[in-house]
């Protein structure tokens, strides 16, 4: 399993350089969310300043079980109707849905390694994110959209979602491509959210990247 680091300084190294000889792969991101660096036992593989990206995943394993276990506590908790696994740390393909925020277990969705097939109309409603707590804004998103996705039992499952159901798979699938959804809205929009953010960062309010 991949563990993300954050912050590519030198405590992030030391962390990661340990993770990485105990033969883990390690990804280091830093503040800025613009540098990733990633690591196995065989040194400093890859380099890049792409932002955070999750790799799928290969098989169900007891890791994966835990880590959608874990996903879907923290995403009720929270409350939040989505999490993607990048957005607890961890860069695997991995996302969970739930539109009804916890009312109704069985209506929650684990999509792992998923991908759009297809997607028609749109709608602007209000959305906010749990890695950007205090900031939402109109986003126009699909009214419907088509995803397949493995499930825990490892079968490709095709799932169609409508309406808020439509806007979480986007917004979650965005999230496991480095995407927030702020990078939907206008420059200026953005750049304004961005320096918020970078404000909120320097205080020293948020010490993890919102990815
Ligand atoms: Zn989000």
């Amino acid at each position: 399993m991949t563990i993300t680091v954050f912050g590519a300084g030198a405590i992030g190294g030391i962390t990661g350089a340990a993770l990485a000889r105990a033969g883990h792969d390690v990804l280091l991101v830093d503040k800025a969310a613009d540098h990733v660096a990633a690591m196995n036992a065989g040194g400093l593989t890859v380099e890049r300043r792409d932002g955070a990206e999750t790799v799928a995943v290969r098989a169900i394993t007891p890791d994966i079980e835990r880590l959608v276990r874990d996903m879907i506590e923290t995403m009720h908790a929270a409350p939040g109707v989505g999490l993607a696994a990048n957005q607890v740390g961890v860069a695997l393909s991995v996302a969970v849905v739930d539109i009804t925020a916890g009312e109704k277990p069985d209506e929650v969705q684990v999509l792992i390694n998923p991908r759009i097939v297809e997607c028609s109309g749109s709608y602007a409603d209000e959305e906010g994110c749990l890695s950007l707590p205090g900031f939402s804004e109109s986003v126009t998103r699909p009214d419907r959209c088509v995803v397949e996705a493995m499930d825990l039992d490892g079968r490709i499952r095709t799932l169609e979602g409508r309406d808020l159901l439509a806007r979480a798979f986007n917004h979650e699938i965005d999230h496991l491509r480095g995407r927030l959804f702020i990078e939907h809205l206008s420059p200026l929009k953005r750049r304004f959210i961005k320096r918020k953010v970078q404000k909120k960062m320097r205080a020293g309010d948020w010490d993890l990247v919102p990815v």
